[in-house]
């Protein structure tokens, strides 16, 4: 579903991500790991349109999420194009970006409404029933400020799932929590792991990604410097590089 091939991306002079090519296929959980700078974020940001490439392709569905132009990536100009990307690649941030001012349940609706044009009580259908799948079904009706920082993550959660998205990005969903909270959260990410969604996971959490995982990408310097099944990543790391990771993150 997610074709990444070659992605090269600067800012500036600085060049922060050097060729990487990463495949998620349909129902796959892909997990980025790394130190910080190491170009994880980028990436995600990159395949959500939230950032133009110098170099290289991504396709999403087979379809270039990138473009050229004078020999360079450009940002797509069609608003249309955009839209229909970001709906189907559907992200949660490591803050949880709700609407203040609006109550869970609004918050969970808004996009579907006022994005994709769909009728208001199908949407609340929905979303209620989103709200249930993550556990904050009784919250529907309070404000994000009344809510602990993992029923946030888990209503902002929920308003990705609202969009009914072909595949989910996740830039660090947990490092904002606290760890028993944490915990609320990755057992929402499980059920949808064991759904067979489609998902690309930047986490600092090395349990989540070695479980929920097909496929773990460990990042340093804008370059893979080892990738591989879980198992055998976090079991038997071969790079120098990653082995000093994996033990600094224990
Ligand atoms: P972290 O674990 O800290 O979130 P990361 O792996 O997600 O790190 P990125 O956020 O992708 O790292 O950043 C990769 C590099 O790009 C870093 O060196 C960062 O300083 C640089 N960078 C990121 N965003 C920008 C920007 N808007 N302008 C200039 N440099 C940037
Ligand atoms: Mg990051």
């Amino acid at each position: 579903v997610i074709e990444i091939a070659n992605l090269h991306k600067a800012y500036g002079a600085l060049e922060v991500i050097k060729g990487v090519d990463i495949t998620a296929r349909r129902g796959d959980v892909v997990s980025l790991i790394g130190s910080s700078g190491s170009g994880k974020s980028t990436i995600l940001r990159c395949a959500n349109l939230l950032e133009d490439s110098q170099q290289g392709d991504i396709l999403f569905k087979g379809e270039p999420v990138t473009w050229r132009g004078k020999g360079l990536h450009r940002h797509p100009s069609d608003p249309k194009q955009v839209l229909r990307i970001r709906t189907n690649l559907s992200m949660v941030f490591q803050q949880f970006n709700l609407w203040a001012h609006l109550t869970i349940l609004q918050n969970v609706m808004e996009a579907p409404v006022t994005v994709l044009r769909r009728p208001r009580a199908e949407v609340e259908e929905a979303a209620r029933g989103y709200l249930d799948k993550v556990g904050i079904a009784d919250k529907a009706d309070a404000y994000p400020a009344q809510l602990s920082g993992g029923q946030q993550q888990r209503a902002a959660i929920a308003r990705a799932l609202a969009m009914e998205p072909e595949a989910l990005l996740f830039d660090e969903p947990t490092s904002a929590l606290d760890p028993e909270l944490e915990q609320e959260v990755v057992r929402v990410i499980r059920d949808l792991a064991n759904e067979g969604r489609t998902m690309m996971i930047v986490t600092h959490d090395m349990k989540m990604a070695a479980d929920v995982s097909d496929h773990v990408v460990f990042l340093h310097q804008g370059l893979i410097e080892e990738e591989g099944a879980p198992e055998r990543l976090f079991g038997a790391p071969e790079s120098e590089r990653l082995r000093g990771f994996l033990s600094s993150t224990r």
